[in-house]
């Protein structure tokens, strides 16, 4: 067999003396890609293990065969005379090729063809490397795009949103994860398709896919199906609200008009959702009920979204109806008018049953709803986000209470407020704390931060950096419903706490159920034992505030001393108090 590392004298084997010959003669032998060296006149002189497996031909049966015999048909002669022409001009081509194996069968490969010369220019040797057609990545990006791809608005097409789709349900069906498809019909295409033409219909449809994009995360999928057919798959819901989150979305987003060519034209979606995996396991099932959905949304009078099930419907209705009544009860808050206002709930001091403080705790009263839970309407708030400005509000409405308090001649109180997780994310609480006190010519103990004990574990870092600069500014901290979570007390010895406020469901059966009974002890034990004052929630009966007091708790807050009252009610519970005080 002919020395391919002497036919083929490379510069590299030139430079590369200090490599033995045998390396360099391995790394031909063993390279992945074909090999094939051809001489002057372009006869096979070497063909490396590559080649014969591509080819099918042993080594033997090459050596001097003219290269021609391996492909499928002759190369088209432009093609031949390219390849030639760019081999004497600039000693290399490369291109696509068709070749046939021995048994007859076709292959393509990425053929690279330089012409090596020697000393005196002249040709030695031709040195072809076949490859995958990954050589031309570039070009299978293009097909696959191309295969993938609706061409009108550049969204992915059924094919990929199938593909996508069954992918996205097998890491929804290991990770235990809930999914969303929404099957989008646009109400009124075919009648604006018909009257005014296609290509009004194209533009519409590529206006409507970009809104449709603009309306979800980068990590949705958007694709088009059919004619005026979309869906969109949330490959990651915590519950089947997000879905019709994004629906009412779609519809706001869709819901203005469309100009085009001089018309003013309106496309509202018809949107049915089912949702992986109550309403189907695959995906030709989800598809299927969202389309059910989807007529039910038609029959509804369209511009709406309806889930498969019906029971989703009506929840998500009036969960949605509750958080955009918040929504507007937030953005109409003014100084005069507001459906929010704040009750106090006294705090007292055990030893001497005097009032030293007060919780602030949010009221809503909703035109619709009535008055609703804290627990409802705050929890709303937390997962949309307006829990930060409703917060706020709080934080400068208890301020400017306690102003008015002072100016009825109430003073040594200090007026605790509640401080959701997603406060405690942003620095700008620390601006708005110390602008709600100077604004209202208040002092840092006069007010204190309850932040419920999961809320002091998520995130540490950040929560901590917050924390301590608020105890830094003299702002007493609690951490409330302590009980609750998971947090040891050897945690919280690195929060810049004051105070622990034990939660009221250990309070409940502190006389009955031992357990109880055993954490609250143990409990207001460390909790000493760390210098933390320890305050209990919801003392309702005499009995639970003797046994409290017998364990040496602090403060006691409860419906035995009062529920939360409005601010008319709290000054004049507060002067009664004083008045009856020794
Ligand atoms: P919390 O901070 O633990 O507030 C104590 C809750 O226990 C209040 O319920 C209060 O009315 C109730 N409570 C007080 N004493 C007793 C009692 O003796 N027996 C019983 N059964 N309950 C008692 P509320 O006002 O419904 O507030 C519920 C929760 O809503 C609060 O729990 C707090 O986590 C949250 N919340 C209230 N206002 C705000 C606020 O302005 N901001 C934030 N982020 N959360 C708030
Ligand atoms: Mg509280
Ligand atoms: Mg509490």
């Amino acid at each position: 067999m002919a020395d391919p590392v002497a036919a083929a004298s490379t510069p590299l084997a030139q430079e590369g003396k200090a490599l033995s010959r045998a390396v360099l003669l391995r790394a031909y032998e063993q390279s992945h890609d074909a090999i094939l060296i051809t001489d002057r006149d372009n006869l096979i002189v070497a063909a490396n293990g590559a080649f014969c497996q591509l080819s099918g031909y042993s080594h033997d049966e090459l050596i001097g065969k003219d290269p021609r015999i391996l492909a499928s048909q002759d190369l088209a002669a432009e093609l031949h005379a390219n390849m030639w022409n760019s081999l004497t001009t600039e000693d290399f081509w490369e291109g696509e090729v068709w070749n046939k194996h021995k048994n007859g069968e076709s292959y393509t490969r990425w053929l690279k063809i330089a012409v090596l010369r020697n000393a005196d220019g002249q040709i030695e040797n031709y040195v072809a490397n076949f490859s995958d057609m990954e050589a031309s990545k570039e070009f299978a990006d293009q097909l696959a795009y191309l295969a993938y791809h609706d061409p009108l608005t550049n969204l992915p097409n059924r094919l990929a949103f199938e593909s996508q789709l069954a992918q996205a349900l097998r890491g929804c069906e290991r990770d235990n994860r809930q999914l969303a498809l929404m099957l989008i019909d646009l109400d009124n295409f075919k009648n604006i398709n018909d009257t005014l033409g296609h290509h009004v219909g194209d533009e519409l449809l590529q206006k409507v896919a970009l809104r449709l994009r603009e309306s979800v995360r980068s990590s949705d999928l958007v694709a088009r199906i059919g004619g005026d057919e979309f869906v969109i798959v949330l490959p990651e819901i915590e519950s089947p609200l997000t879905a019709a989150r994004v629906a009412n979305k779609v519809q706001h987003n869709m819901a203005d008009s469309y100009r085009i060519s001089d018309h003013v034209l309106y496309a509202t979606p018809s949107i049915g959702i089912s949702l992986f995996p109550i309403d189907g396991g695959d995906a030709s099932t989800l598809l299927r009920n969202a389309d059910t959905a989807m007529y039910h949304a038609k029959d509804a009078g369209r511009n709406n979204h309806q889930f498969y099930t019906a029971r989703m419907n009506e929840a998500a209705g009036e969960r949605l109806h509750l958080e955009n009544e918040l929504r507007q009860a937030i953005s109409a808050i003014s100084p005069s008018s507001s459906e929010f206002s704040l009750h106090f709930q006294p705090q007292v001091q055990t030893a001497s049953g005097r009032v030293l403080g007060l919780e602030a705790l949010l009221r809503w009263n909703n035109p619709t709803f009535g008055l609703v839970s804290p627990m409802r309407f705050i929890a709303i708030a937390e997962e949309t986000g307006l829990i930060q400005p409703l917060g706020d509000w709080v934080i400068w409405e208890t301020c400017r209470q306690i102003r008015q308090m002072k100016q009825h001649g109430i003073e040594g109180i200090r007026i605790a407020i509640n401080i959701s997780a997603q406060q405690l994310r942003h620095e700008n609480l620390l601006l708005l704390v110390r602008g709600a006190l100077a604004c209202y010519d208040l002092q840092p103990e006069d007010i204190e931060l309850e932040v419920t004990e999961s809320t002091a574990m998520q995130n540490p870092e950040t929560t901590l950096s917050i924390l301590d600069q608020l105890s830094a500014m003299g702002v007493m901290l609690a951490i409330d419903d302590f009980g609750t979570g998971y947090s040891s007390l050897a945690y919280l010895k690195h929060l810049p706490i004051q105070r622990l406020k034990l939660d009221r469901s250990f309070v409940k059966d502190i006389e009955t159920d031992a357990n109880d009974a055993a954490i609250c002890t143990a409990t207001i034990a460390l909790g000493h034992s760390l210098g933390l004052e320890l305050v209990a929630e919801g003392v309702e009966t005499e009995a639970q505030r003797a046994f409290l007091a017998r364990l040496g708790c602090d403060m006691l807050q409860g419906y035995l001393y009062s529920k939360p009252m409005p601010f008319e009610e709290t000054i004049a519970y507060l002067k009664a108090h004083r008045a009856a005080q020794p």
